[in-house]
């Protein structure tokens, strides 16, 4: 967790706010000598008609240097500075990306029992479980809703997706993100802005860049190769700027090769602004900046958290201990920089006209946000559920355990620490509050009604939770529970995994083992019943390797959200056929993962030595086999793929050439395949990964159904980051394309190829 601010009751608060605001107008009228000119009713920047960039500009040229200067930190733990003489609004945030957060203060704060103000919001699923979904219309639906809930509430602004990329299976957010493929990631970036923006929600898009282990965050430095940015930890952020039209970035907490993320002119000048063509403003990651003038002439155009808040919160002396930065950009710090020639007032307009130009674009000057609305709706609840259930990943299932058949079954034992709770996120700032969750236990009972007797065992106590349920008698006792109860009933279902204690942000995942006794606890019941399916509700992979050779039955449920127990209880009852897809590989065991001995760094640097060869990219090149490939999950029905066809193409590969194959249901059950296209050079020139995704498709079918797929490729598609050119280079040669059911099951392949 990130320390704790000052608790500070909620009238107290605002009333700080207010003071505030009223410090920085005498301020300013002090520090200006003259009373700016008067502001026209009918001044151009307020007219809604007019391109925001002329808005921008009249705005601009009607700004003090000191109001300038005001806007470029925030004015509260999740607000930025509102100008009251110019209507300029204060930009209201709310935490995300997994649904909606209160914003009264850090999420100690936020998510303690008696947080000053509760904020009851759709608790979505993980990213990860989202990206499991590889379902880019539903995360843009996710989006809109996210959208719907902040807008509802009044606030302007969600403080995600995020899109760091799965480097280390033990990064404690892995959870929040997409997964470990940049172009899987892009996607449901771009999705997800999109979401957001269609109902003029501002979204940040986090961590820029590379915030892939939480282990010294503010301190560590991340030694990475260019060509390994941008083709592993750059794309995903590229996707959400160039084709979600992204309104806003937020800088990362870490250091890239020896520079803070929030002062980084390579990063934010020259890459996200430059290369990118980004027009959004950059935010910073709370209590990341370390300087000022480094800090705007580098492009970081908000700092966060800023006024009464922050300086509440620096009292506390726990942000100096985590290494925290912050305060640089107060205004008379600005004003300082500014007035000693280190910052020019044409920067200065860039950044404010930024800010000023989301403000615009995004509606929120011309229809700001009153609040009063309605969250957690029935249609909102309905996408988060569509979520949880199409992210299940089943990924064993011997003899057909699955789906059961309630008429059948007269008596289920329900096991595990992670069983009657709703273990729904990952701890820290994205964790949501709900009205309500539904836990397996709930999910499952629902589901049977009466007919079916539905007995609980809690198994194992939870590491750190409850001491009293650890001791080596209680132990004992749980597990004599629940190997009695596995024993009496017809199915056992074993719910084990992590929560917010184990996985979150601001610390790493201590191992990739289960937490203590849970790998005990699956051992027994797998001995007492044969019919036992082991459910996994953890953000990240875990080793299985003391039960998976036993284990008839295995399904991954990461953090569901509020609606998880009803997605599991679909499946597991085959009212939903799996189709969730792993976004990530699963190594047999931390040493097979491709950062390992690079991990978490030594004298706070870590070198990403590994390179480009990040999870699959490395168990395909490298013929390491994982326990569960990338791209991976089982389904009730099976799937023919047959049939690919390049179609025609200009040798120098000027136009998009038209791929397709057809995809057959040949089982007995509906269901949706994730159609995988990666690409493989033969020859390359350079050091490539064996397999690369750059296209995929999810697809509904009913039994005996089939359909054409189509994918348009471009030579673009084939190319990589060359660093002497500072450009991607597609060398003309020989590619396979192929098309699979996972980054290990490649089932067609077919010849490309281009000349010059
Ligand atoms: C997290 C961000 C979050 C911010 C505001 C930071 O600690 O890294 O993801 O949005 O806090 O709560």
């Amino acid at each position: 967790m990130r320390p704790a601010l000052l608790v500070l009751p909620v009238p107290c608060l605002a009333s700080l706010l207010a003071a505030a605001s009223l410090l920085s107008a005498s301020a300013m009228a002090q520090t200006a000598g003259l009373a700016p000119a008067p502001v026209p009713v009918n001044a151009p920047y307020k007219d809604a008609k007019l391109a925001p960039d002329q808005r921008v500009a009249d705005l601009l040229s009607r700004m003090t240097l000191e109001e300038k200067a005001t806007m470029l930190s925030g004015a509260g733990w999740m607000e930025s500075a509102a100008i009251e003489r110019l209507g300029i609004p204060a930009i209201k945030m709310a935490d995300g990306p997994l649904g909606v957060r209160s914003w009264l203060g850090s999420s100690a704060i936020t998510s303690a029992a008696n947080a000053p103000m509760k904020v009851e919001t759709t608790s979505f699923p993980s990213g990860v479980a989202m990206a499991a979904t590889w379902d880019t219309a539903l995360v843009e639906r996710e989006g809109q809703a996210i959208g719907q809930e902040v807008k509802a509430l009044g606030r302007d602004m969600i403080l995600g997706p995020t899109v760091n990329i799965n480097r280390v299976p033990l990064w404690g957010r892995n959870f929040e993100g997409y997964g470990e493929d940049p172009y899987l990631s892009g996607r449901l970036g771009v999705a997800y802005v999109k979401g957001v923006q269609s109902e003029g929600v501002i979204p940040s898009v986090k961590h820029f860049d590379a915030n892939n282990e939480e282990f010294e965050r503010h301190r560590i430095d991340e030694q990475i190769d260019e060509r390994t940015l941008h083709e592993i930890y750059l794309p995903a952020f590229k996707a959400a700027v160039q084709e979600g039209g992204a309104w806003s970035v937020m800088s990362a907490y870490n250091l890239v090769n020896g520079v803070h993320c929030a002062e980084s002119k390579p990063l934010l000048t020259d890459i996200l602004k430059g290369e990118f063509g980004f027009k959004g403003f950059v935010i910073s990651d709370w209590g990341s900046t370390y300087s000022t003038a480094a800090t705007v002439n580098a492009g970081m155009d908000l700092e966060m958290p800023g006024g009464p808040p922050m300086v509440a919160w620096a009292s506390t002396g726990q942000p100096q201990a985590a290494g925290n930065g912050w305060g640089w950009l107060t205004a008379d710090k600005v004003l300082a920089e500014v007035k000693a020639g280190h910052i020019t007032e044409a920067t200065l307009n860039d950044n404010v006209g930024r800010i000023l130009r989301v403000i615009f674009v995004s509606g929120q000057f011309d229809h700001p946000h009153s609040g009063g609305g309605e969250v957690d709706t029935p249609a909102q609840r309905a996408v988060a559920r569509q979520g949880a259930t199409e992210g299940i990943v089943l990924l064993k299932n011997l003899a057909s355990l699955m789906p059961l058949d309630a008429a059948k079954i007269h008596s289920i034992a329900v096991i595990g620490p992670n069983a009657a709770v709703a273990r729904t996120g990952g701890g820290g700032s994205s964790l949501v509050r709900p009205k309500y969750a539904i836990s397996p236990l709930d999910g499952i009972r629902e589901r049977v009604g009466k007919d079916v007797d539905v007995k609980y065992a809690l198994g194992v106590g939870m590491e750190r939770e409850d001491a009293s349920l650890t001791t080596p008698e209680a132990s004992a006792r749980l597990l004599k529970e629940a190997v009695d109860a596995a024993s009496a009933a017809d199915v056992a279902v074993v719910v084990v995994g992590r929560y917010p204690k184990l996985e979150g942000e601001s610390f790493d995942v201590k191992t990739m083992d289960l937490p203590a006794g849970q790998d005990e606890l699956i051992e027994a019941v797998e001995k007492a019943n044969p019919h036992t399916i082991v459910v996994l509700n953890t953000g990240d992979p875990v080793t299985m390797t003391k039960w998976i050779e036993q284990t008839p039955a295995l399904v991954e449920m990461w953090y569901g959200g509020q609606e998880g127990g009803h997605a599991l209880a679909a499946i597991l009852f085959g009212d939903a056929n799996p189709s969730g897809k792993l976004p990530v590989s699963f190594p047999k065991k931390f040493e097979d993962s491709p950062a390992y001995g690079n991990y978490p760094g030594v004298n706070l640097k870590v070198n990403y030595a590994e390179g480009i060869y990040v999870g699959y990219r490395y168990f395909d090149t490298k013929n390491v086999d994982p326990q569960f490939p990338f791209g991976f999950g089982l389904s009730y029905t099976s799937f023919e793929y047959s049939s690919l066809k390049i179609g025609r193409y200009t040798a120098n590969g000027s136009d998009p050439v038209d791929i397709q194959l057809a995809v057959k249901n040949t089982g007995s059950r509906p269901g949706a395949e994730v159609v995988q296209l990666y690409i493989h050079e033969d020859k390359p020139k350079i050091d490539r990964p064996m397999r690369e995704l750059k296209r995929f498709q999810r697809v509904e079918l009913k039994p005996g159904e089939s359909t054409i797929v189509h994918f348009a490729l471009d030579r673009a598609a084939l190319s990589y980051w060359s660093p002497e050119k500072k450009d991607w280079v597609a060398d003309p040669g020989t590619f396979e394309i192929q098309v699979g059911a996972s980054s290990r099951d490649i089932r067609l392949r077919a010849p490309l190829g281009f000349k010059d």
